[in-house]
């Protein structure tokens, strides 16, 4: 009889490396490992199947993992996410308004602690998800340009009534959450603007830190 048991986690990364590694990993620990290229590719199987965890970089072309997290809280709110990233160094680094219950940095190179990270996320999904339903996540908005008199704006879709307005934004460097009503029902809508395409996410081999069995498995 299959093992029903078998919990699922999703692992989202633009470098097929880390895929690879993440899989061994993981698949050595007993779980069900399914992956994805990005944001959008991963939104793809999440109308399929909801993994127990997702484990998603952040720094990603196309949808960035800060926007795509954002959009799973959303969304999924009962599964628990670690974000990962090689361009920050510690969880403190990381920018105000990450969605992520855990944080994992490229550069630590200790996949065990990621493993208990996971275990553990898994125990108290329960009580993250009733926190995820309190607090709504902000959205993730892209930088959209310069509008016809060179002031860089965005545009902005209300949570509540669904509507989109555009919005002038004064810096865009804010890495913070932050708040405009909308112009059309006046419900607070928190948004970030996603910097993530100016963070550079530096190549790290973790396949060189890996020994045995796991990397051999790792180089397939
Ligand atoms: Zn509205």
């Amino acid at each position: 009889m299959a093992d029903t048991s078998k919990r699922r986690v999703l692992v989202v990364d633009d470098e097929p490396g880390i895929r690879e590694i993440l899989t061994v990993y993981l698949t050595e620990e007993g779980y069900d490992v399914s992956t994805a290229e990005h944001g959008f590719d991963a939104l793809l199987q999440l109308r399929r199947a909801t993994p127990d965890v997702i484990i998603s970089d952040l720094n990603m072309p196309h949808m960035s993992g800060f926007e795509f997290l954002s959009v799973v809280r959303r969304r999924f709110p009962e599964i628990p996410v670690v974000a990962v990233s090689g361009a920050y160094e510690s969880g403190d680094q990381v920018p105000g308004g990450v969605i992520a219950d855990a944080f994992y940095s490229k550069g630590q190179h200790h996949p065990e602690e990621l493993l208990h990270t996971v275990a553990e996320l898994i125990q108290t999904s329960a009580e993250h998800a009733v926190n995820h339903h309190r607090q709504p996540a902000p959205v993730w908005i892209p930088r959209n340009g310069k509008d016809s008199k060179g002031v860089p704006f965005i545009v902005l879709t209300c949570t509540e009534c669904l509507r989109s307005f555009p919005l002038s934004v004064l810096r865009e460097d804010v890495q913070e959450i932050q708040e405009t009503p909308c112009i059309y029902c006046a419900t607070p809508v928190r948004y970030v603007i996603d910097f993530s395409l100016a963070v550079a996410s530096p190549k790290i081999h973790l396949r060189a830190e890996v020994s045995g069995s796991r990397a051999e498995a790792a180089t397939y």
